[in-house]
């Protein structure tokens, strides 16, 4: 591997007059007319990201519609030292698909590119070009008889190349694993335009490096994922599922071991809510009834899944949740009696975010740690932000399966406009929840990936080995520096 002497990586660079003209001239020769957006107006949607945290500039909006036109667009940008932005769905919450406030960078949109390309139901494999929306790739999944598990509240937006380029979760990780496990290969336009076709359509390959990993979780900075090939698996023919109270989260956690020990791996979710979130999620939803009364300080949205319907699983997760109540597992449950009920469940849970969004200022935050130390985890942040900002409210929303937790602070506008540094609050939030995972032998973020917003804590958290490699993988890939620029990659 070697480092280019030419370019920091992550280094934007910025051409001259003639090159913009030039570097025009060669994009409007690639893209037809309605495929490249000019006008600052017209870009300005794709600039901010969902949650209006992140807002930037695009010298224009390229909406390719094939991997050649995605080549020779990329190409062009190398050819005139533009820096390129990759967007999916831009429902990440890192900022990564939003360009620069500098404007001198092409954004690239896949979501035009969204044809699926093969089903292979033998084999359980689905390839899909990158725009692919993840509900649609489930859909085409189920039409074909097999079930594609990735699962996020914004599948109905989100993109696979989005997906895989942060390495998603999701709620169902704890059974079928990450977007990385999804994956088996991809297809990549290279910094300097070239196309590798990495689709490889088998679980196994020990033929040297597995370069199509390399591209999963990179955001974007190594090449443009523009296809993947993605393992299905047998549908879930019968599921059940349970709204379950906790005092407290340990009990969850004995719980989800007792029915892991009862089920394996048919404990297909296992979502853990703070009654602080429960309580936000009934004034966004008023229609939505709650699920237990008085709602307990902690539940778990409990599903069981199987492939093979004997028409017993319900009964069998009432067994289970009776014996757990004997045992002090719980303080009590509901299960689900009909779809509409369990669909009903569903979207409180699915409703968190958006809950917080209209609650006021929240700040999100996506750490995860070794299972056994979850509870110690979620007891010591909430403390720590109990005294520091009494006047917030603190809400958990935990995949527990995974260890995966979400800690987030909201903030009434009046109350975040009175910080007298809102800045410098964010990050003394964000250092302090993040320490407290990363002590627990954690990671200081799961599934939403580095973007800009966790750059700071790349430098604080990664060792400085860590980050030399990072950087060196990223010249390999990019030496000039022009993918992503300023993303992922803590600078030297
Ligand atoms: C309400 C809400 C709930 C969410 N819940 C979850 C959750 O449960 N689990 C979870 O994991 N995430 C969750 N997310 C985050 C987000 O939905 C995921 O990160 C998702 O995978 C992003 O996909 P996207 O298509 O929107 O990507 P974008 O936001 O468009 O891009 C994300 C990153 O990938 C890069 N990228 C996009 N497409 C490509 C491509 N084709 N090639 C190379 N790079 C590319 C971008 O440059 C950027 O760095 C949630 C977000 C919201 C707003």
């Amino acid at each position: 591997m070697s480092v280019s002497p030419r370019a920091a990586p992550g280094a934007a660079t910025h051409g001259t007059k003639a090159t913009a003209d030039g570097w025009r001239a060669a994009m409007r020769g690639i893209l037809a007319p309605a495929d490249l957006i000019e006008d600052q107006d017209a870009a300005t949607p794709f600039c901010v990201d969902w949650f209006g945290r992140y807002a930037g500039r695009a010298r224009a909006v390229a909406l390719p519609r094939n991997t050649d036109q995605v080549a020779s667009v990329v190409k062009a940008c190398a050819d005139h030292q533009v820096p390129i932005v990759p967007q999916g769905g831009n429902t990440g919450v890192c900022g990564g698909a939003v360009p620069s406030a500098g404007g001198d960078a092409l954004l690239l949109n896949l979501s035009r590119m969204n044809r699926v390309r093969e089903i292979d139901a033998v084999s359980d494999v689905i390839v899909v070009e990158a725009g692919c929306i993840l509900a649609d790739v489930q859909q085409a999944a189920a039409a074909a008889g097999r079930l594609f598990p990735l699962s996020l509240s914004t599948e109905g937006s989100c993109q696979i190349g989005g997906n895989l380029s942060t390495n998603a979760g999701g709620t169902a990780v704890a059974r079928y694993g990450t977007a990385r496990e999804l994956t088996l290969g991809v297809e990549v336009v290279l910094p300097d335009g070239r196309i590798w076709d990495g689709l490889r359509r088998t679980r196994k390959d020990s033929s040297g490096y597995d370069l199509a990993t390399a591209f999963v979780g990179a955001e974007g900075t190594l090449g443009i994922v523009t296809a993947a090939s993605l393992r299905l698996f047998p549908p879930i023919r019968e599921s059940a599922l349970a709204w379950v109270g906790f005092d407290h989260p340990q009990q969850a956690l004995a719980l989800l071991a007792a029915l892991r020990d009862r089920f394996g791996t048919r404990v297909s979710a296992f979502e853990l809510l703070s009654r602080s979130l429960v309580t936000l999620i009934g004034r966004h939803l008023p229609d939505a009834p709650a699920p237990l009364k008085p709602a307990p300080a902690w539940a778990a949205l409990v599903e069981l899944g199987d492939t093979w319907h004997s028409g017993g699983l319900m009964d069998a997760l009432e067994t289970a949740l009776a014996d757990a109540a004997d045992h002090g597992l719980l303080s009590d449950a509901v299960l689900a009696q009909t779809g509409a009920q369990a669909d009903a469940l569903w979207r409180i849970r699915h409703a968190a975010t958006d809950a917080m969004k209209g609650a006021g200022v929240t700040l999100t935050h996506d750490v995860a740690v070794p299972l056994s130390r979850v509870p110690v985890c979620i007891e010591r942040t909430g403390a720590m932000l109990a005294e520091r900002y009494p006047t917030a409210v603190a809400t958990v929303v935990s995949h527990l399966g995974d260890g995966n937790i979400h800690h987030n602070v909201t903030f009434s506008p009046g109350d975040w406009a009175a910080m007298p540094d809102a800045g410098a609050a964010r990050d003394a939030i964000s250092d302090a929840v993040l320490e407290i995972a990363v002590e627990l032998g954690g990671t200081f973020v799961a599934e939403h990936g580095i973007g800009q917003r966790y750059l700071h804590a790349a430098a604080r958290f990664k060792s400085p080995l860590a980050q030399e490699l990072a950087r060196r993988l990223k010249s390999a890939f990019d030496p000039h520096g022009l993918l992503n620029p300023g993303r992922l990659i803590v600078p030297e």
